[in-house]
C-alpha cells in the first residue's frame, strides 16, 4: 500500500452535488450463509451465475481506474465476502494498487476465525462484523442460522490479528434485541471494540414489517445514556456516517449509524461496485451503469476511469427511504453497515 500522491487519470470523481467520491464499496459475492431477517428472505435470492461474477482480475481493474480518478479507500463486502474463495490474493492484489490506501471488510464474523490472519498479512487493514444479539437462541431467530460462538470467536480472531478497529454493526429491531442495547454498551467496553447501533432500514420483504421493528438512533443513545453518561467523540476513522460516544469514564465507544432519522446523504463520499460489476450511484435505487460488459470487451483503465467520471452525472442526491417503504432493490445493502 502506498500514500505518496499520485497522478489521476484525466481528474477526479466528483458528482453533481459536488460530493468528491473517494471510497468504494465492493461485494464480491451475492451469497451468504446467514438470512438475517431485514436481509435476505429464508430462501435465499436468486443467486447470480458464476460467470456474471466479477473475477478478481475485473475488480481489481475497476479498483485501479478507481485509484487513478481519486479513491482512496476500498471496503469488500457481500452477500457474504468471506464466503468467495481465496480473498486474501484479492486484498493483496488491490492492496499493491498506487493510491489504495485503507482496506477494509464487512463480514457476519461466521469464518473470520480462520481467515483473518490470511487477510490481515495480504494488507487488510480492519473489519466490521455484524452481530445483532449476544444471545444464542435469538441469533437463530434473527439470523435464522446457528453461530454466535463462531462469530465471537472471529472477532477476538480479529483483534489477535491487529486488524484495528474492530467495529461491531448492530441493527437494532424493536422487540427483538433492544433490550440488549445496554448489555451491547457493556461488550464494548469490555472487548475494547466498537459498537454501532444502526436504525432497521425498510427492505422489500421486511418493508412492512420495518414500521413496527424500527427504533431511532436517537432513542437508542437515551436508553444507554439513562445506563451512564456518553459524549460525543471523534470515531476511530473511517469512510462512513456513524456518530460516535464514549463513556464519561472513558472506556468503550459506542456509536449510532441512522440513514433514516438523520440522513448523510449530503456527506455521501461513496460509490458501490456489485458482483455482477454494475456501479451502483446510490445504496436504494437503480441509479447503476455496467461496468461488466466494458470490462469484458477489453477496456482499458482509461476507459474505465471515463466510465466512473460518467457515472457521477446520475448519482442521486439522495436516498428516498422512508419508514415502511420498501427499497427498490433488496441485493444492495452492503453499504448500511459502513
Ligand atoms: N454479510 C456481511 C455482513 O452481514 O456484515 C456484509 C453484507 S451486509 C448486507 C452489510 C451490513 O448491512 C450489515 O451490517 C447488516 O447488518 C446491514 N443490513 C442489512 N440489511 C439491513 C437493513 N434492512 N437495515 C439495516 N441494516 C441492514
Ligand atoms: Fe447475510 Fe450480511 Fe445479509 Fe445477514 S446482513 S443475510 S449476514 S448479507
Amino acid at each position: 500500500m502506498t500514500a505518496t500522491p499520485i497522478d489521476l487519470i484525466g481528474g477526479a470523481l466528483t458528482d453533481g452535488f459536488r460530493r468528491a467520491i473517494t471510497y468504494l464499496r465492493v461485494s464480491v459475492t451475492d451469497k451468504c450463509n446467514l438470512r438475517c431477517v431485514y436481509c435476505m428472505p429464508e430462501e435465499g435470492l436468486e443467486w447470480l451465475r458464476r460467470d456474471d461474477i466479477l473475477t478478481y482480475e475485473e475488480i481489481a481493474a475497476v479498483v485501479r481506474a478507481a485509484a487513478g480518478c481519486g479513491v482512496r479507500a476500498v471496503r469488500l463486502t457481500g452477500g457474504e465476502p468471506l464466503l468467495r474463495r481465496e480473498l486474501p490474493q484479492l486484498v493483496a492484489s488491490i492492496a499493491a494498487i498506487d493510491g489504495i490506501e485503507d482496506i477494509a471488510l464487512s463480514t457476519n464474523g461466521l469464518l473470520l476465525e480462520s481467515a483473518a490472519p490470511a487477510l490481515a498479512r495480504a494488507g487488510l487493514r480492519r473489519v466490521n462484523v455484524s452481530l445483532d444479539t449476544l444471545r444464542p437462541d435469538r441469533f437463530v431467530r434473527i439470523a435464522r442460522r446457528a453461530g454466535l460462538e463462531q462469530v465471537l470467536r472471529g472477532i477476538d480472531a480479529a483483534l489477535a490479528c491487529g486488524l484495528n478497529p474492530v467495529k461491531i454493526n448492530c441493527v437494532v429491531l424493536r422487540g427483538e434485541n433492544d433490550d440488549e442495547i445496554v448489555d451491547f454498551a457493556e461488550f464494548a467496553r469490555r472487548r475494547r471494540v466498537f459498537v454501532r447501533f444502526i436504525e432497521a432500514m425498510p427492505v422489500h420483504a421486511f418493508a412492512r414489517e420495518q414500521q413496527e421493528r424500527y427504533l431511532s438512533a436517537d432513542e437508542v443513545l437515551a436508553r444507554i445514556a439513562a445506563h451512564g453518561a456518553l459524549l460525543p467523540v471523534d470515531g476511530p476513522g473511517g469512510n462512513g456516517p456513524a456518530r460516535y460516544y464514549a463513556f464519561a469514564d472513558g472506556h468503550g465507544a459506542i456509536g449510532t449509524i441512522s440513514p433514516l432519522s438523520h440522513e448523510y446523504c449530503e456527506r455521501c463520499n461513496r460509490v458501490r461496485l456489485g458482483a455482477d460489476g454494475r456501479l451502483q450511484l446510490c445504496l436504494f435505487g437503480d441509479h447503476a451503469i455496467d461496468l461488466r460488459g466494458p470490462l469484458r470487451a477489453g477496456a482499458s483503465t482509461e476507459d474505465l476511469a471515463e466510465l466512473l467520471r460518467a457515472a457521477m452525472l446520475i448519482k442521486p442526491e439522495r436516498h428516498h427511504l422512508r419508514l415502511g417503504e420498501p427499497a427498490a432493490r433488496m441485493r444492495a445493502l452492503s453499504e448500511i453497515g459502513g
